[in-house]
Protein backbone atom coordinates (compact mmCIF):
# COMPACT_ATOMS: atom_id res chain seq x y z
CA UNK A 1 0.00 0.00 0.00
CA UNK A 2 1.42 3.72 -0.52
CA UNK A 3 0.90 6.35 1.53
CA UNK A 4 1.46 10.41 1.01
CA UNK A 5 3.15 12.92 3.05
CA UNK A 6 2.44 16.69 2.11
CA UNK A 7 4.94 19.50 2.46
CA UNK A 8 2.88 21.45 4.91
CA UNK A 9 0.79 19.22 7.14
CA UNK A 10 -1.55 22.25 8.62
CA UNK A 11 -3.56 22.06 5.17
CA UNK A 12 -4.30 19.43 4.96
CA UNK A 13 -5.69 18.05 8.42
CA UNK A 14 -8.94 19.24 9.33
CA UNK A 15 -9.03 21.88 11.49
CA UNK A 16 -12.19 20.47 13.31
CA UNK A 17 -11.18 17.03 13.81
CA UNK A 18 -9.11 16.04 16.91
CA UNK A 19 -5.77 14.09 16.27
CA UNK A 20 -7.18 11.52 17.24
CA UNK A 21 -9.87 11.59 14.73
CA UNK A 22 -7.36 12.06 11.94
CA UNK A 23 -5.59 8.96 12.73
CA UNK A 24 -8.46 7.03 13.09
CA UNK A 25 -10.18 7.61 9.44
CA UNK A 26 -7.46 6.27 7.59
CA UNK A 27 -7.50 3.15 9.97
CA UNK A 28 -11.32 3.48 9.44
CA UNK A 29 -11.62 3.65 5.68
CA UNK A 30 -9.32 0.52 4.71
CA UNK A 31 -10.68 -1.49 8.03
CA UNK A 32 -7.79 -1.67 10.12
CA UNK A 33 -7.86 -1.66 13.97
CA UNK A 34 -11.31 -2.02 14.03
CA UNK A 35 -13.31 -1.50 17.19
CA UNK A 36 -11.64 -1.75 20.80
CA UNK A 37 -8.25 -2.30 18.93
CA UNK A 38 -8.48 1.43 17.07
CA UNK A 39 -7.54 3.25 20.21
CA UNK A 40 -4.38 1.18 21.05
CA UNK A 41 -3.45 1.85 17.43
CA UNK A 42 -3.67 5.67 17.52
CA UNK A 43 -1.87 5.54 20.54
CA UNK A 44 1.13 3.22 19.00
CA UNK A 45 1.18 5.65 16.42
CA UNK A 46 1.49 8.73 18.33
CA UNK A 47 4.38 7.19 20.35
CA UNK A 48 6.26 6.14 16.95
CA UNK A 49 6.70 9.35 15.54
CA UNK A 50 8.01 11.07 18.84
CA UNK A 51 4.15 12.64 20.09
CA UNK A 52 2.79 12.40 24.01
CA UNK A 53 -0.39 10.25 23.46
CA UNK A 54 -2.26 12.55 26.31
CA UNK A 55 -2.36 14.65 22.86
CA UNK A 56 -4.80 12.73 21.51
CA UNK A 57 -7.63 15.05 21.91
CA UNK A 58 -6.08 18.14 20.88
CA UNK A 59 -6.57 20.01 17.74
CA UNK A 60 -3.95 21.07 14.91
CA UNK A 61 -3.84 24.55 15.89
CA UNK A 62 -2.64 23.60 19.37
CA UNK A 63 0.63 21.90 17.51
CA UNK A 64 3.53 23.18 16.43
CA UNK A 65 4.89 23.01 12.74
CA UNK A 66 6.93 19.97 13.45
CA UNK A 67 4.27 18.34 15.85
CA UNK A 68 2.03 19.08 12.65
CA UNK A 69 3.93 17.28 10.31
CA UNK A 70 4.64 14.23 12.84
CA UNK A 71 1.08 14.35 13.21
CA UNK A 72 1.19 13.99 9.22
CA UNK A 73 3.52 11.23 9.17
CA UNK A 74 1.76 9.47 11.70
CA UNK A 75 -1.49 9.43 9.59
CA UNK A 76 0.65 7.93 6.25
CA UNK A 77 1.92 5.39 8.76
CA UNK A 78 -1.39 4.03 9.36
CA UNK A 79 -1.74 2.11 6.79
CA UNK A 80 1.03 0.45 7.21
CA UNK A 81 2.56 1.28 3.67
CA UNK A 82 4.87 -0.08 1.58
CA UNK A 83 5.96 3.31 0.25
CA UNK A 84 5.15 6.40 1.33
CA UNK A 85 5.43 9.49 -1.08
CA UNK A 86 7.32 12.96 0.56
CA UNK A 87 6.44 15.62 -1.18
CA UNK A 88 8.44 18.11 0.53
CA UNK A 89 8.26 17.31 4.06
CA UNK A 90 10.56 19.42 5.71
CA UNK A 91 10.03 22.70 3.11
CA UNK A 92 8.11 24.90 5.39
CA UNK A 93 9.81 24.21 8.70
CA UNK A 94 12.83 25.93 10.81
CA UNK A 95 15.89 24.03 10.05
CA UNK A 96 16.14 22.40 13.12
CA UNK A 97 13.44 20.90 13.49
CA UNK A 98 14.12 20.11 9.32
CA UNK A 99 16.85 17.66 11.06
CA UNK A 100 14.73 15.99 13.43
CA UNK A 101 11.72 15.66 10.53
CA UNK A 102 14.74 13.41 8.57
CA UNK A 103 15.91 11.47 11.43
CA UNK A 104 12.36 10.77 12.36
CA UNK A 105 11.95 9.55 8.51
CA UNK A 106 15.30 7.48 8.88
CA UNK A 107 14.43 5.60 11.85
CA UNK A 108 10.82 4.69 10.55
CA UNK A 109 12.36 3.45 7.36
CA UNK A 110 15.11 1.25 9.45
CA UNK A 111 12.33 0.31 11.26
CA UNK A 112 9.27 -0.73 9.11
CA UNK A 113 11.42 -1.19 5.99
CA UNK A 114 9.50 1.82 3.89
CA UNK A 115 10.65 2.98 0.71
CA UNK A 116 10.50 7.05 0.21
CA UNK A 117 9.96 8.75 -2.76
CA UNK A 118 11.28 11.65 -1.53
CA UNK A 119 10.36 15.26 -3.91
CA UNK A 120 12.37 18.35 -2.56
CA UNK A 121 14.55 21.04 -3.65
CA UNK A 122 17.11 21.23 -1.19
CA UNK A 123 20.37 19.39 -2.66
CA UNK A 124 21.97 18.81 0.56
CA UNK A 125 18.82 16.98 1.90
CA UNK A 126 18.31 15.06 -1.06
CA UNK A 127 22.15 14.48 -0.72
CA UNK A 128 21.57 13.31 2.57
CA UNK A 129 18.97 10.65 2.33
CA UNK A 130 18.20 9.59 -0.89
CA UNK A 131 20.16 6.52 -2.65
CA UNK A 132 19.02 7.23 -5.96
CA UNK A 133 18.18 10.60 -7.50
CA UNK A 134 16.34 11.94 -10.25
CA UNK A 135 16.39 15.22 -11.72
CA UNK A 136 13.64 17.00 -13.49
CA UNK A 137 13.33 20.17 -15.57
CA UNK A 138 10.12 21.42 -16.87
CA UNK A 139 8.35 18.21 -16.07
CA UNK A 140 10.49 15.80 -17.72
CA UNK A 141 13.64 13.31 -15.97
CA UNK A 142 17.00 14.52 -17.31
CA UNK A 143 19.25 12.86 -15.40
CA UNK A 144 19.28 9.43 -13.07
CA UNK A 145 22.04 8.28 -10.79
CA UNK A 146 22.83 7.07 -7.52
CA UNK A 147 23.39 9.80 -5.22
CA UNK A 148 27.07 9.35 -4.84
CA UNK A 149 27.43 9.69 -8.65
CA UNK A 150 25.21 12.15 -9.22
CA UNK A 151 27.18 14.60 -6.87
CA UNK A 152 30.15 13.31 -8.09
CA UNK A 153 29.90 13.72 -11.53
CA UNK A 154 26.38 15.20 -12.79
CA UNK A 155 26.16 14.29 -16.67
CA UNK A 156 23.12 17.03 -17.28
CA UNK A 157 24.28 20.69 -17.83
CA UNK A 158 21.27 21.32 -15.47
CA UNK A 159 22.42 19.48 -12.63
CA UNK A 160 25.41 21.09 -12.86
CA UNK A 161 24.13 24.36 -12.71
CA UNK A 162 21.73 23.34 -9.40
CA UNK A 163 24.74 21.72 -7.70
CA UNK A 164 26.97 24.81 -8.39
CA UNK A 165 24.54 26.66 -6.53
CA UNK A 166 24.62 24.61 -3.29
CA UNK A 167 26.56 26.61 -0.90
CA UNK A 168 30.31 24.92 0.75
CA UNK A 169 30.40 25.64 4.81
CA UNK A 170 34.61 26.55 3.73
CA UNK A 171 34.63 29.92 3.13
CA UNK A 172 37.88 29.50 0.67
CA UNK A 173 36.59 26.65 -1.65
CA UNK A 174 33.45 28.81 -2.09
CA UNK A 175 35.54 31.36 -3.14
CA UNK A 176 36.91 29.23 -5.45
CA UNK A 177 33.87 28.12 -6.95
CA UNK A 178 32.06 29.81 -9.51
CA UNK A 179 28.03 29.44 -10.06
CA UNK A 180 26.11 28.66 -13.00
CA UNK A 181 23.62 31.16 -13.51
CA UNK A 182 20.71 30.08 -16.09
CA UNK A 183 19.80 33.42 -18.13
CA UNK A 184 16.15 33.31 -19.63
CA UNK A 185 12.29 32.55 -18.10
CA UNK A 186 11.67 29.20 -17.23
CA UNK A 187 9.00 28.53 -20.19
CA UNK A 188 5.57 26.80 -19.70
CA UNK A 189 5.53 23.40 -18.92
CA UNK A 190 2.64 23.47 -20.94
CA UNK A 191 3.94 24.57 -24.49
CA UNK A 192 7.72 23.81 -23.67
CA UNK A 193 10.58 24.39 -26.49
CA UNK A 194 11.10 21.71 -29.06
CA UNK A 195 14.12 19.55 -29.13
CA UNK A 196 15.76 19.49 -25.99
CA UNK A 197 13.58 21.71 -23.52
CA UNK A 198 16.37 22.73 -21.55
CA UNK A 199 17.85 24.52 -24.74
CA UNK A 200 16.78 27.91 -24.33
CA UNK A 201 18.25 28.28 -21.02
CA UNK A 202 21.69 25.93 -21.72
CA UNK A 203 24.81 26.78 -20.94
CA UNK A 204 26.36 23.79 -22.35
CA UNK A 205 24.76 24.77 -25.70
CA UNK A 206 25.64 28.54 -25.32
CA UNK A 207 29.38 27.30 -25.20
CA UNK A 208 29.36 24.70 -28.30
CA UNK A 209 28.16 27.29 -30.44
CA UNK A 210 24.52 26.74 -30.32
CA UNK A 211 24.06 23.51 -32.10
CA UNK A 212 20.31 23.08 -33.82
CA UNK A 213 20.06 19.25 -32.49
CA UNK A 214 19.24 20.89 -29.52
CA UNK A 215 16.08 22.56 -30.91
CA UNK A 216 15.17 20.04 -33.36
CA UNK A 217 16.14 16.46 -31.58
CA UNK A 218 14.69 15.85 -28.21
CA UNK A 219 17.48 13.72 -26.24
CA UNK A 220 16.57 10.40 -24.49
CA UNK A 221 18.27 8.87 -21.34
CA UNK A 222 21.34 7.04 -22.33
CA UNK A 223 24.31 6.01 -20.61
CA UNK A 224 27.66 7.32 -21.94
CA UNK A 225 29.22 4.79 -20.04
CA UNK A 226 28.94 0.23 -20.06
CA UNK A 227 30.50 0.43 -17.47
CA UNK A 228 27.69 2.47 -15.63
CA UNK A 229 24.73 1.88 -16.99
CA UNK A 230 22.53 2.96 -14.21
CA UNK A 231 23.86 6.69 -14.98
CA UNK A 232 21.64 8.18 -17.62
CA UNK A 233 21.60 11.46 -18.93
CA UNK A 234 19.39 13.24 -21.25
CA UNK A 235 21.78 15.39 -23.45
CA UNK A 236 23.85 15.61 -26.70
CA UNK A 237 26.28 16.21 -25.82
CA UNK A 238 27.40 14.03 -22.21
CA UNK A 239 30.61 13.59 -23.38
CA UNK A 240 31.96 17.32 -23.76
CA UNK A 241 30.42 18.29 -20.48
CA UNK A 242 32.17 15.32 -18.94
CA UNK A 243 35.63 16.50 -20.20
CA UNK A 244 34.39 20.33 -18.81
CA UNK A 245 33.50 19.40 -14.97
CA UNK A 246 36.09 17.44 -13.15
CA UNK A 247 34.93 14.68 -11.13
CA UNK A 248 34.29 15.38 -7.25
CA UNK A 249 33.39 19.39 -8.34
CA UNK A 250 30.53 19.29 -6.06
CA UNK A 251 31.61 17.12 -3.33
CA UNK A 252 31.16 18.66 -0.09
CA UNK A 253 33.01 20.85 1.89
CA UNK A 254 35.68 18.53 3.12
CA UNK A 255 36.70 17.52 -0.04
CA UNK A 256 35.16 20.14 -2.66
CA UNK A 257 35.59 22.27 -4.23
CA UNK A 258 37.62 22.92 -8.12
CA UNK A 259 35.63 25.83 -9.79
CA UNK A 260 32.95 24.24 -12.36
CA UNK A 261 32.82 25.32 -15.55
S1 LIG B 1 20.84 18.52 -25.54
FE1 LIG B 1 21.70 20.55 -25.92
S2 LIG B 1 20.31 21.97 -24.92
FE2 LIG B 1 19.86 19.94 -24.13
S3 LIG B 1 21.06 19.79 -22.28
FE3 LIG B 1 22.32 18.94 -23.91
S4 LIG B 1 23.55 20.65 -24.69
FE4 LIG B 1 21.90 21.50 -23.44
Amino acid sequence: MESICWPCAAPSLDPRQTVGEILAEPLRTHNLADGHARAPRIVDLLRVVGLDPTFVNRYPHEFSGGQRQRIGIARALAVEPDLIVCDEPISALDVSIQAQVINLLEQLQREFGITYLFIAHDLAVVRHIADRVAVMYLGKIVEVASSDALYSRPLHPYSVALLSAVPVPDAVAERSRRRIILQGDIPSPSSPPSGCRFHTRCWLRERLGNPDICMSVEPQLSSPDPHRPDHVAACHFVSELTNMVQPGAFLPAETAAPAPP
